[in-house]
């Protein structure tokens, strides 16, 4: 390597120095490269790369060190690199909100990541009946367990929620009538929104009562030949108070039955015990639904249940059978790799006891606020030392959100870091907060804050213990 004096420009080189690419591709250092992406890739690389120093050496700014074979294969090496990175990434969800959907939702527990990994890698019995050897049934592989843990009689599972209502109405509604109150009629994220839903799948929507206050009155008088069932559903991002009443499901069971005329839910998140226990807060679970009165709830497994990506219908045996008939339960169902997560996150329901601990979305939603303090508190003097002077830290206590739907109001104590710009006001300041949340996305594993009250908030929730150092060490990396 020459020494090159500071203070005075670099020596520059002219286009005539540029190697060919086949020289380069020859050069000893680039042996590793080539094992690693193989000949196609790498000659793109320098190609690409070549171009480019050829563009600078026309402008009068390619430097002599850029066409030395070190420096040639460091380029190159990065350019790969990068290009090789997996757009789906790792990230640290400090955002405050733990089922986020944009995030992923659950995760998974290790019993399920090993489930998964062996279905990845091993044939299994998705379809095959290792009884007599013939075709099997996929949801086999989940009904007994979520009959036990729901009450209900049977069981099929789908891409997600959406899919599951889409797939319900379309199988029991189809040019036939779906009663709904109108302090139901949901939207899920903007592309959910259970009048087009409804219309979709071919079912014709009749709302009753008002926002806020619906009786059965409304209902009865709404059933006529054409009704095929009364829907409830919850209203998973809103809450309605103050003058206001509904219709439970006992009494909508109650008025459906002797119709002949089916009673669905739609809960959204399934909740399969009572949070309670945990002191999270009280949300209905499936099985209550279904002893209600239910003939079908519908539910999504990532959302509480803390499982993966798919919707779950369960409830009475004929319509269940109905619904599996229906050529879109083809084109809806899930893949091997959702039901190997599945099962052993719903085994792991059967003991209570330990679901705190194992489940994991239950675990960052139980995470106890002292923890989660004395940890915001650990990670401070490196977030501060990060951060120059031009950020001040302080850990302070702030509100988690269940997310994703779940108890939209209710708030759990949580404690994190609260970053705020130094010497600056107004305008100024949201802009250094934008870049602050900027450089932490740009991270190698990206962390996602939010920004409120002219501060940037990192609730640490859901950092786990095992991630600290991880989180601390790539800090050195944050460039402002
Ligand atoms: C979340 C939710 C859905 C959509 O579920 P996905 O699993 O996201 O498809 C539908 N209905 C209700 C009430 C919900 O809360």
């Amino acid at each position: 390597m020459r020494a090159t004096n500071p203070l005075s420009s670099p020596p520059l080189a002219s286009a005539s120095g540029i190697p060919s690419v086949d020289r380069v591709l020859n050069l000893p250092q680039f042996k590793p490269l080539l094992a690693q992406y193989g000949r196609t890739q790498v000659t793109a690389a320098v190609r690409k790369h070549l171009d480019g120093l050829r563009a600078q050496a026309v402008a009068g700014k390619l430097a002599v060190i850029d066409i030395e074979d070190f420096q040639l294969c460091a380029s190159v090496g990065q350019q790969l690199t990068d290009a090789s990175r997996l757009h789906l990434r790792a990230m640290f969800n400090l955002s405050g909100t733990v089922l986020h959907t944009n995030l992923g939702r659950a995760l998974l527990p290790d019993e399920a990541v090993q489930a998964v990994v062996s279905a990845m890698t091993s044939p299994g019995n998705l379809e095959f009946d290792l009884e007599t050897g013939g075709r099997g049934d996929r949801d086999s592989l989940v009904e007994d367990i979520l009959r036990e843990l729901t009450g209900a009689e049977a069981v099929t599972v789908v891409n997600n929620n959406a899919a599951a209502v889409f797939l319900m109405l379309n199988a029991l509604a189809q040019k036939k009538e779906v009663i709904v109150s109108r302090g139901e009629l949901v939207e899920i994220g903007g592309a959910f929104r259970v009048p087009d839903i409804m219309q979709r799948a071919g079912a014709k929507l009749v709302e009753v009562g008002s926002t806020n206050r619906t009786h059965p009155a409304d209902y009865a008088n709404a059933i006529n030949s054409r009704s095929a069932m009364l829907m409830k559903v919850h209203c998973s991002n809103y809450a309605i108070s103050g003058f206001t009443s509904s219709v439970d499901v006992a009494a909508l069971a109650e008025l459906a039955r002797p119709r002949g005329v089916a009673v669905t839910v739609d809960l959204g998140s399934g909740t399969l015990l009572d949070l309670t226990q945990w002191g999270l807060p009280n949300e209905a679970t499936v099985r209550e639904t279904i002893r209600q009165g239910a003939d079908l709830v519908t539910f999504s497994g990532d959302k509480l249940l803390g499982g993966p990506q798919c919707g779950i219908i369960v409830g009475r045996a004929d319509l269940i059978s109905r619904i599996k008939k229906n050529p879109l339960k083809r084109a809806l169902r899930v893949g091997k790799l959702t039901l190997a997560a599945l099962e052993p996150v719903l085994r792991l329901y059967l003991a209570p006891e330990f679901l705190a601990e194992r489940l994991t979305t239950l675990r960052l939603l139980t995470r106890p606020q002292a923890q989660i303090r004395a940890q915001a508190e650990r990670l401070l003097p490196a977030l501060q030392k990060a951060l120059e002077n031009r950020y001040t830290v302080a850990a302070e206590a702030m509100f988690s959100q269940i997310g994703s739907g779940a108890l939209p109001v209710d708030q759990l104590p949580s404690h994190g870091l609260v970053l705020r710009a130094d010497n600056a006001d107004g305008k100024r300041h949201g802009r250094a907060l934008d870049r602050l949340e900027r450089a932490l996305r740009q991270l190698p594993r990206p962390v996602v804050g939010r920004i409120a009250n002219d501060a940037l908030w990192l609730d640490c929730r859901c950092l786990e213990q095992h991630e600290e150092a991880s989180f601390i060490s790539q800090l050195q990396e944050l460039s402002l």
